[in-house]
């Protein structure tokens, strides 16, 4: 069996955003993905589904496995022939015990390449808004651990040195001895005036951070769980971060938003959410599952010249549709001489990347509204294929059928009710909540199932719905909805969501996004 290969990876800081298309091309060939603490787990899906994640836990006190026991699994894994990636948070050589574990390969003749990634130390300070250098105030810097203790003899730092040698400062794993080493700094002939400021979760959603001098910090501290990971920097350039300061200012920076669609339509919303700053915690209230019985749908695609309209309401009625027709050998050309609709925007380019252009899409996105346009075409007579899921109420089917349309309506999908993950009850209870999205009125049905009707839950929460028909059911649900988008689509809801966030702002949020 020929020898595998290990590719050291750096993940860099946190956001998913950061991480090196480099490092993107060597999770997709790993067969292993060994992986620490401080990972974003989205990287981890760029790994093939069948790739084996193995967490192997690493922070300064509690490691899941041993800096033996991982140095001897990668070893092992590419001893039996694997592609391994070794995934390590910022870049693999700064306190990452990189060099450590690519020397046990080197004395085995196992082959490794390095993939290096953004420093937390040069990246939190960036989200920060403090450049670590700059002209008008240093041309140098030093990162150095904090880890030991600074009034140990035989600490490797020498502080006399280092308290002056350079103008930016900074330093990492140095929370808990921030006392020892500002009192260091100062003794050593720093001005206990030096700006220095603490970062905590560089770059990710949750980003914290504090600013003092070194004479003060540890006051300006008091009272206040400022727990690691989090980059300390000293030095002038922290003053900038008044001016500079951009990540934590973003229009939803902080406010926790629950993402109720399901997990495969969720990243959109998500996506838009964090752009602006929030941090998206996804609930799917509800999942998408096949039909129980494929035949109904089979046999209208197998048919499909023998209808004049096919009225797509949803995403994933097109992708069940089009799944089926791969299933049957067929493609876009079953819908040859039929007429298309999408009730809106995301529904019809779910169509356009599978080659068909809608040939109706409502001015207002809503199932009436399609029923209304449609009436205006004349669908008296016309034969309707309907593919929806299974619990939407029969609104759009009756109102073609009053129209007199021949309407056939089959299961495309189902839409089953998700189990909620428990730590979401807890941040609800606990009031962490801000905003609380529905996008469908299912994703309300299925929120106030999951959560066993206790809506007093959300109440101190924000309540955003896309469109009237989902704000009628949170109603009936007995919830208040604070915020409505006017057009009701997920980039609508969002500008609904930064509309209402900023209405006390000068600028009222608007056309910011
Ligand atoms: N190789 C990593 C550092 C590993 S040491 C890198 O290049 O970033 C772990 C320390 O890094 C933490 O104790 C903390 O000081 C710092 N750190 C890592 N990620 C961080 C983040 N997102 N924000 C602030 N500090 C971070």
């Amino acid at each position: 069996m020929s020898v595998g290969k290990v590719y050291l990876v750096g993940a860099g800081p946190g956001d998913p955003g950061l991480f090196t298309v480099k490092g993107v091309e060597c999770l997709r060939q790993a067969d292993v993905v060994l992986y620490d603490r401080l990972i974003d787990p989205r990287l981890l899906q760029h790994a093939r589904p069948d790739a084996e994640a193995i967490y192997v836990g690493k922070s300064a006190r509690n490691h899941a496995l041993s800096q033996d026991e991982i140095n001897a699994l990668l070893l092992d894994k590419a001893l039996v022939g694997k592609t391994v990636v070794r995934l390590k948070g910022g870049d693999p050589f700064v306190f990452g015990r990189g060099g450590e574990e690519l020397e046990g390969l080197a004395d085995a003749g196992v082959p490794f390449e390095v993939v290096p990634g953004i420093t937390s130390a040069i990246a939190a300070l960036a989200y920060a808004g403090i450049p670590i250098t700059h002209r008008e105030y240093t041309s140098s810097f030093a990162v150095v651990t904090g880890h030991e203790d600074p009034t140990k003899p035989d600490s490797s730092i020498d502080w006399a040195k280092l308290a002056t040698a350079t103008g930016t400062l900074v330093l990492l794993m140095g929370v808990e001895r921030l006392n020892l080493i500002t009192r260091q700094l100062i003794e050593h002939g720093r001005s206990p005036d030096t700006p220095i400021a603490l970062v905590r979760w560089g770059t990710w959603t949750q980003q914290e951070s504090i600013e003092g001098t070194l004479g003060d910090i540890r006051q300006r501290l008091e009272g206040r769980d400022f727990r690691p990971p989090a980059v300390i920097v000293v030095g002038e350039v922290v003053g900038l971060r008044d001016r500079l300061r951009w990540f934590d200012k973003r229009l939803l920076f902080g406010k926790r938003v629950l993402v109720t669609r399901a997990r495969e339509q969720a990243s959109q919303l998500a996506e838009q959410l964090a752009g602006l700053g929030a941090q998206p915690i996804e609930a799917p209230a509800i999942e998408i599952r096949e039909p129980e019985d494929f035949g109904p749908l089979d046999r209208a695609i197998e048919d499909l010249v023998s209808y004049d309209w096919v009225v797509f309401t949803s995403v994933n009625g097109v992708e069940s549709c089009f799944r089926r027709l791969a299933a049957a050998g067929l493609d876009a050309r079953a819908f040859a001489g039929v007429e298309v609709a999408a009730v809106g925007p995301a529904t019809a380019r779910a169509l356009q990347e599978r080659g068909i252009v809608p040939d109706y899409l409502p001015e207002r996105f809503l199932t009436a509204a399609v029923a209304e346009g449609l009436a205006e075409r004349d669908v008296a007579g016309a034969r309707v294929l309907l593919p929806r899921t299974d619990l939407v109420g029969e609104d759009l089917a009756a109102a073609l059928m009053t129209r007199g349309a021949l309407v056939d309506q089959v299961v495309a999908y189902r839409t089953a009710q998700a189990p909620l993950d428990p730590e979401i009850r807890v941040l609800l209870a606990a009031g962490k909540i801000d905003i609380v999205t529905f996008t469908s009125s299912s994703t309300v049905r299925n929120l106030v199932q999951a959560l066993e009707g206790e809506v007093s839950l959300l109440q101190g929460a924000t309540v955003a719905s896309i469109g009237p028909i989902t704000s009628r059911t949170a109603r009936e649900h007995g919830l208040a909805v604070d915020v409505e988008a006017a057009e009701h689509t997920v980039p609508g809801l969002v500008q609904a969501i930064v509309n209402y966030s900023t209405n006390s702002m000068p600028s009222g949020g608007k056309d910011l996004l």
